[in-house]
């Protein structure tokens, strides 16, 4: 297979005509060829961007919102082929692709059109005067999303900011570019107008950084590592761009001493392993009280090393392949560092193959992996592994289970689990996080605001903050 950049419409090779491999995580195997795009090719999606801008953006909202549905009902029909295609990219079990990233990436335009309908003018009555709030798009938005959960993060972005009159040059992850093709190639097939969605496939430092460079782009949304949100903040803050940043995390999974075994062990296994661990909100730093520590990590154990891992097409797997040996490599390193910094491999710890993957070398499997006797200060404890690595650590108190949940530079999501549900609230409240769940986790209201604190990230999604993130206010106020 060969993708190419999609660009006013078309589906166009890079200009400079470089192009790169993609290939499948849980075997090696190579799945397509794809652009190793650059500048060129960024400044030619502006341009197009550029030309479809004044009529898009002229549509009303509930025009837009019409196309998000339709958007919707044709990524329905592809529904299986989306999820078969992104267990392919990213070694993920399908049963996984199915249930959360082609379902979600559908629901995204969903939701997002249904939101636009119930959205009321704003206005604010004074004794003299009216102030009518007036929206406007940011106009063209750049979208740089990572490899994790492809489509349904791109979709993320993509269905507020075409809602809300931009048009778009998006830049999926270099590791999975593949349901985005499928993304344009359904745009296509509807007919959304040329050059409102433009896709440039290739690498972050060069189409990546080109996006972020581009004078004629007023907006970044980035999801991605707090390492490279650096750079995109030091590159577009000076250029005054419009930024949001969703960026790493190292969650923490709060057990207090009244909590109910039988639900908060599978719920912690959940938290911990979905993906194989990368999820940005998986609770990879289990803090237990002291009371129940040992009965919780007999039986946490005992469900970690049930856990199937193997052929992502099959449909029992449980956990599949990590991203890529490089990634892979990566997580093992932590796993020696553990070691070295003192930590106990209570489960996991080495490579896994099972079933048609023995032995083969490109296979990027690794054991779910649970550490014990580790300081929650270790490096092992505090920095994003973004694996399939979890440290657990007991608490006698309140207080220093929220020390120890504060612990990192990192804030984005954490869930606490106890049989008072008032008393969880009560202490999310001091979990320094812009997401806690309570007795429960990932469990998402697509109205609700979703972003990290400390270098988890700046600004908010979901809702109206996306609303709000894709356009420009002019509060007009009219005197009586
Ligand atoms: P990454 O930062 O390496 O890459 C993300 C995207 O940025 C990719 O498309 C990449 O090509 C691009 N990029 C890289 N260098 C760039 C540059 N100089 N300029 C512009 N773009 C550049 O992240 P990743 O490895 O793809 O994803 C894993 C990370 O994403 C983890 O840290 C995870 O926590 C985070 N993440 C966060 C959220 C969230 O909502 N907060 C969600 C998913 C993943």
């Amino acid at each position: 297979m060969i993708i190419s950049n999609f660009i006013d419409g078309n589906f166009i090779p890079p200009i400079e005509n470089r192009m790169m491999d993609d290939s499948n995580p849980a075997n090696g195997a190579h799945i397509a060829m794809m652009p190793r795009a650059s500048a060129l090719d960024v400044d030619a999606a502006v341009l197009a961007a550029k030309r479809a801008l004044p009529q898009w953006s002229a549509l009303t909202m509930i025009e837009r919102a019409d196309w998000l549905d339709k958007i919707a009902d044709a990524l329905e029909e592809i529904k299986e082929e989306i999820a078969q295609t992104e267990s392919l990219d990213t070694g993920k079990p399908i049963s996984i692709a199915r249930s959360v990233d082609a379902t979600r990436s559908i629901s995204n335009f969903r939701f997002f059109a249904k939101f636009a309908r119930s959205q009321e003018p704003l206005i604010f009555e004074m004794s003299d005067a009216t102030n009518h709030v007036h929206t406007s798009p940011l106009g063209i938005v750049g979208l740089i999303t990572p490899w994790n959960l492809p489509l349904y993060l791109l979709t993320w972005k993509v269905a507020p900011a075409l809602l809300m009159g931009n048009c778009i040059v998006a830049k999926p992850s270099e590791l999975t570019p593949l349901t985005a093709d499928l993304l344009a190639q359904t745009l296509q097939r509807i007919q959304l107008p040329d050059g409102v969605f433009n896709l440039v496939h290739g690498l972050g430092p060069e189409v990546g950084q080109a996006i972020l460079e581009h004078p004629d782009i007023a907006g970044i949304s980035f999801t991605g590592g707090t390492a490279t949100g650096r750079i995109v903040a030091r590159t577009a803050a000076p250029l005054f761009k419009k930024l949001s940043l969703e960026l790493g995390g190292k969650n923490a999974t709060i057990i207090l001493d009244d909590a109910n075994l039988d639900t908060v062990v599978p719920g912690a296994v959940t938290a911990a392993f979905t993906n194989s661990g990368q999820v940005c909100l998986c609770g990879s730093r289990i803090l237990i009280h002291q009371s129940i520590y040992d009965e919780f990590c007999k039986r946490f154990v005992e469900q970690v090393d049930a856990m199937i891992i193997g052929d992502p097409s099959d449909e029992s797997t449980q956990m599949g392949s990590v991203i890529s040996m490089e990634h892979l490599q990566k997580i093992e390193s932590y796993i020696d560092l553990a070691v070295e910094e003192g930590g106990e491999i209570l489960s996991g710890g080495s490579r896994a193959m099972t079933g048609p993957l023995d032995s083969n070398p490109d296979a990027a499997f690794i054991r779910p992996t649970v550490i014990g006797g580790l300081s929650h200060l270790s490096r092992t404890s505090t920095e994003e592994i973004f694996g399939p690595v979890v440290t657990l650590h007991s608490f006698t108190t309140d207080d220093e289970a929220i020390e120890m949940a504060n612990c990192t530079e990192y804030g984005l999501a954490g869930s606490i689990w106890t049989e008072d549900a008032e008393r969880g609230k009560e202490l999310a409240e001091r979990v320094e996080s812009g997401i806690v769940w309570v007795n429960t986790w990932l469990h998402r209201d697509l109205r609700t605001p979703f972003g990290g604190v400390k270098n988890s990230g700046v600004g908010r999604e979901g809702g109206r903050w996306s609303l709000s993130f894709f356009s420009e206010m002019t509060n007009i106020c009219v005197k009586h």
